[in-house]
């Protein structure tokens, strides 16, 4: 069994980030997608345990103080963590744990571990990511202005990746990343490959 790794997935909110990873998740077997805790709100359609796990200030600061999360960070004035538990248990069974998580969450993942792929998804310019939060009407215009805000703060983080992904046609995204965990299944330093040298008699 090859030994899994961290897929640590960043790009602006309204970026696609999720539909590409939801595309991928169909197609690569072995993803394992980690569900994050938050304080934020549930938006319409959203699934408690499968899009987040929705747990208020007080939970967040219990699962903090008894060092339940790999990670955790205020964004966007709310709390968002990575569950540490199901993370560790999944890379031991072989599995590549996506990540999808912002830069500050990012930078301490990469701090704490010299397994992981950074990967960022970045929109072709700033004036379609915003007509893309706009379409998705879940946001007020306060809401919009600190996402695009933080979304500039974001981008200048890009050069701590590994790889850039631009998500201008979501095909040629999703057909991107998947290359990049192809490749990175590759590396000789994931490899449990062993040859027997051939008997001499
Ligand atoms: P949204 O509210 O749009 O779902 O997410 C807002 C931002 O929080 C996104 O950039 C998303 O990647 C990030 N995020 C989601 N889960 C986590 C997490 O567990 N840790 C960190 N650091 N950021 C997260």
């Amino acid at each position: 069994m090859n030994k899994g790794f961290l897929l640590v997935v960043s790009g602006p909110s309204g970026v696609g980030k999720g539909t590409v990873l939801h595309d991928l998740m169909n197609t690569q077997h072995n993803l394992v997608y980690s569900v994050s805790a938050t304080t934020r709100g549930k938006r319409e359609g959203e699934i408690d345990g499968i899009s987040y796990f929705f747990i208020d200030h007080d939970k967040f600061e219990k699962m903090i103080e008894n060092d339940e999360f790999l990670e955790y960070a205020r964004v966007h004035n709310n709390y968002y963590g990575t569950p540490k538990e199901f993370v560790e248990r999944k890379i031991n069974e072989g599995k590549i744990v996506i990540l999808e998580i912002d830069v500050q969450g990012a930078m301490n993942i990469k701090k704490s571990t010299d397994d992981g792929v950074f990967v960022f998804i970045a929109p072709p310019s700033l004036a379609e990511l915003r007509n893309r939060i706009e379409k998705r009407g879940t946001e007020t215009l306060e809401d919009i202005n600190i996402r695009m805000n933080n979304a500039i703060g974001e981008l200048k983080c890009i050069n701590e990746y590994d790889y850039l992904v631009v998500n201008d046609h979501l095909n040629s995204a999703i057909n991107s990343v998947n290359e990049i965990i192809n490749a990175e299944k590759h590396r000789v330093f994931r490899s449990d490959y062993v040859y027997k040298e051939e008997d001499d008699d």
